[in-house]
């Protein structure tokens, strides 16, 4: 039998499902040997349950994660598609203020007011907090990156069509920018998150001049106040750095220096 794979979006820009639309020429290869059964950027048709499930997106209300442990139940493996699945990605920063701040930053003080005021949605505001899926349900297998990488996604099917599972190696992108030769940001006076990001994007970004921002996320076990310590002596105040960390890594750097939220 065909694997049935089916692909879900939570708090997202659908550009991780995209990225996989956008594989067209091998897409259609892909088709002969997997059945999709749920993909809403492409199907009406709706599964009931599935090999794989493909998760994008990040989890803010409890009536997200209620939908989220549902298709956990209905899926035999579940992947992370994707930063915003599998660490929170920009939004996560919002956990850092209070549902009201965050309104009154983006819609004006009229919005905080109208938010403290209009009690019937305090529960709503109460519970709201972007979370990775990883702390909603278990996660089989992450897909990184902003968006993923769609080479890892058809070698992630590879693996569940041989029956195998790939493994996640824990490596810094910098191990990626030293294998393509490439001459440090750190060399010409600029700073970088490659030392504390996961890698397998081939260092795509540092490839072509720019800086690593992190987009993969944070590795378990980066080791953040050294990392701190190499950008401050590169002229970044501590205000500085928590943008750095903030762009894509809130979650993880909150989880790593605060504890777990
Ligand atoms: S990880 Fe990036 S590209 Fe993918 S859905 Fe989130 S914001 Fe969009
Ligand atoms: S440019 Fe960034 S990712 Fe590359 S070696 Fe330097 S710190 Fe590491
Ligand atoms: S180099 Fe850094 S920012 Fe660029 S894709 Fe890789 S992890 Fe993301």
């Amino acid at each position: 039998m065909r694997p049935r794979i089916a692909f879900f979006d939570f708090a997202s820009c659908e550009g991780c499902q995209l990225a996989i639309l956008n594989c067209e020429d091998r897409l259609l290869d892909l088709l002969q040997l997997v059945d999709i059964v749920e993909f809403r950027e492409a199907l009406s048709e709706k599964g009931a349950r599935y090999d794989v499930a493909f998760v994008e997106g990040s989890i803010h209300r409890e009536i997200d994660a209620e939908r989220l442990r549902d298709i956990r139940a209905r899926s035999r493996l579940l992947v992370a598609l994707g930063a915003c699945a599998s660490t929170g990605n920009v939004q996560a920063a919002a956990n850092a203020l209070s549902p009201a701040e965050n309104f009154a930053r983006v819609y004006g003080e009229a919005a905080r007011n109208r938010v403290q005021a209009d009690r019937r949605h305090w529960p709503l505001w109460a519970h709201t907090r972007v979370r990775p899926i990883e702390e909603v349900v278990e996660v089989d297998h992450h897909l990184r990156g902003c968006p993923v990488v769609p080479e890892e996604f058809l070698r992630f099917l590879g693996h569940v069509l041989a029956g195998t599972r790939p493994m996640e190696r824990p490596h810094a992108v910098c191990t990626e920018c030293k294998a393509a030769g490439v001459r440090c940001v750190f060399e010409r006076g600029e700073t970088c998150m490659g030392q504390v990001t996961w890698a397998g994007c081939r260092a795509i970004c540092t490839r072509q001049g720019y800086r690593c921002d992190g987009c993969r996320g944070l590795l378990p076990d980066a080791n953040l106040a050294a990392h701190r310590r190499v950008l401050r002596e590169h002229g970044l105040d501590d205000e500085a750095i928590d943008a750095r960390y903030d762009l894509f890594c809130a979650a993880g750097r909150q989880a790593i220096e605060e504890g777990p939220l």
